[in-house]
């Protein structure tokens, strides 16, 4: 049983068949963000992601690019996965992959445990069933096809035929669960959220649960089942279990007692197969139920969802390549809220880049920090007394902590940044209202030119610790330009304004440069949209020098695909 103040968090594992785009890596960065502001405020934390690798899809790919389905997979780990978690900065524990020994060997305990607590049954199944999504679907779920598939039924998500299946199948007693789950939902609001999807996941289960197949005998790509090895493991039932075998199940009690339950992200798309099969598996099997399952929204680009094969996904590092990790990561965090759909485009992340972190945050430390060098040499000047505006900036930056903190308690990463930008916003109004420039001329002021500055420095020093989760690179710089003392992810997050300084400041590198492009203009939208490539991008062709390319239009950089299928059923 968890104390309480564990923070385990995960995302969902990614399914190695796709490349990450985007979406993927906007997953990624809210787990990260999370993970870090808990680890920082001092709550033992532990955060996990990973990679799904079983199932038919792998299987066919693999099989059409000549390789075995572990080779696929290690090649999409290693150049594409594991690389993008390097491109957005991405601070995990732990990796975990369904083909490591850990979890084969301890989802055959866990269904071994189900099997023999009678949860397990045999049954006969007949069903469409989609390979794009490893599932079995409802004739509701199947839309009229068009194009290619006219006069065809196809997957609502995938617009390709389903294929009607028949297996004699082990099923899990599902159904035994619809009542436990309603009451979970009932007794904690929190367990699903937010409340849209929350509404979604309670309206499904009160139609009542039906059993659920569990295992595929027509390929052998997965987890063997325990007592038949003629049939493999369901692939959603074999990647659910990664949250709990990568926590100890099974073989490190002590871990698995400290770490779990855990708060899930994931997309509102699988929200129902974390919300409900999931913890449906862990009841059956006598386990806590997650802490908390969020889906948050879909990124929108082009006013579609992004998806690879509808040709509108974007690569991270056509961001990064341009702006950089931290505004990749800023961007996704303020403009939408975590919970909502939001849009991507060129031209807003462009317009924020500029405005919130170059002209906002950036220059404010930089104007500070010159200030500080040109007229006391580096030296952090001593205050004098305090006049109204100097408490006020003391205030805010107390009450900016606490409520940023409450906001990520709620998972509402948006709310905390908005929060924290309130004090860049007081920050810069102090500055402009004091103009320290002014009672720089004037000898008989230096007491409160003094009082300015060192207000102003340790103001942008709480800033710094309080956007350290958020955007890393550029407040460790600003950290070191300070003088902070120690490592910043070491200051505690929930007191960010008691940092220390060893006095003295250095000068400051631009933390957001203009994005320069060829034709010298610099960071406007035209020019971020000319920055972003716009050809095919796959893993084996990495998306080149970006800012060197010529200008395309805005439409062309968001519409263009920009990930190259890599699978056979990715076209
Ligand atoms: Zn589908």
């Amino acid at each position: 049983m968890s104390d309480g103040s564990s923070f385990y968090i995960t995302t969902p594992i990614f399914y190695v068949n796709d490349v990450p785009h985007i979406g993927h890596a906007y997953t990624e960065v809210a787990a990260d963000v999370l993970a870090r502001w808990h680890r920082q405020a001092g709550d033992p934390t532990w955060f996990l992601t990973g990679t799904d690798e079983h199932g038919q899809k792998i299987l066919r790919t693999a099989t059409a690019n000549g390789v075995t389905p572990k080779e696929w997979a290690d090649r999409l780990v290693e150049t594409a996965w594991q690389p993008l978690l390097a491109t957005i900065d991405i601070s995990n524990d732990d990796f975990i992959r369904t083909t490591d020994e850990r979890h084969e060997v301890n989802v055959q305990l866990f269904l071994q445990r189900l099997f023999d607590a009678g949860y397990i049954y045999t049954g006969e199944y007949e069903g469409f069933y989609c390979v794009g999504c490893e599932e079995y679907k409802q004739p509701s779920d199947l839309v009229d096809g068009t194009g290619l598939y006219e006069g065809q039924q196809v997957c609502a998500i995938h617009s390709k035929p389903v294929e009607l299946l028949q297996e004699r199948n082990y099923f899990f007693r599902m159904s035994d669960f619809t009542q436990p789950l309603l009451d979970l939902y009932e007794a904690n609001p929190n367990f699903v959220q937010p409340e849209s999807v929350r509404n979604e996941i309670v309206s499904f289960v009160r139609q009542g649960l039906t059993d659920l197949s569990i295992s595929r005998q027509t390929f052998d790509w997965g987890v063997k089942v325990p007592w038949d090895d003629t049939h493999v493991v369901y692939v959603w039932f074999d990647a659910l279990l990664n949250y709990i075998t990568a926590a100890g199940y099974g073989y490190d009690d002590e871990k698995f007692e400290r770490l779990w339950p855990a708060t899930h992200i994931v997309g509102k798309d699988i929200a129902r197969f974390h919300a409900v099969i999931w913890p449906a598996m862990l009841m059956a099997a006598g386990l806590e139920v997650p802490t908390q399952v969020f889906g948050h929204g879909w990124l929108l680009v082009g006013g579609e969802k992004m998806s690879k094969s509808k040709l509108t996904g974007i690569a991270p590092n056509q961001i990064t390549d341009t702006f950089g990790s931290d505004a990749f990561r800023y961007y996704f965090m303020s403009a939408i809220n975590f919970g909502q759909d939001g849009s991507f485009s060129w031209e807003d992340l462009s317009a924020r880049y500029q405005a919130e972190l170059a002209n906002g945050f950036g220059n404010l430390a930089s104007r500070v920090i010159a200030l500080v060098n040109r007229y006391f040499d580096g030296e952090i000047p001593n205050p004098g007394v305090s006049e109204g505006a100097d408490e006020r900036v003391r205030t805010v930056e107390r009450r900016v902590v606490a409520e940023a903190d409450e906001a990520i308690s709620r998972l509402a990463i948006h709310e905390a940044l908005s929060t924290i930008w309130q004090l860049v916003d007081e920050l810069n109004g102090y500055i402009t209202a004091q103009e320290p420039w002014a009672l720089a001329k004037k000898p008989e002021m230096l007491d409160r030119l003094q009082t300015v500055l060192f207000t102003a420095i340790r103001g942008l020093g709480t800033l710094a610790v309080l956007l350290s989760p958020i955007i890393p690179e550029a407040a460790t710089k600003l950290w070191t330009t300070l003088g902070g003392v120690g490592d910043i992810t070491d200051v505690p997050l929930r007191t960010a304004y008691h940092w220390e300084t060893d006095g003295k400041v250095w000068p400051l590198e631009p933390l957001f440069p203009r994005v320069e492009t060829i034709d010298g203009s610099d960071g406007t939208a035209a020019a971020a949209a000319s920055a972003a490539p716009n050809g095919p991008k796959g893993p084996k062709a990495p998306a080149g020098g970006g800012a060197k390319r010529g200008p395309e239009s805005i439409d062309a950089a968001t519409k263009a695909p920009a990930v190259h299928p890599v699978g056979t059923d990715a076209s």
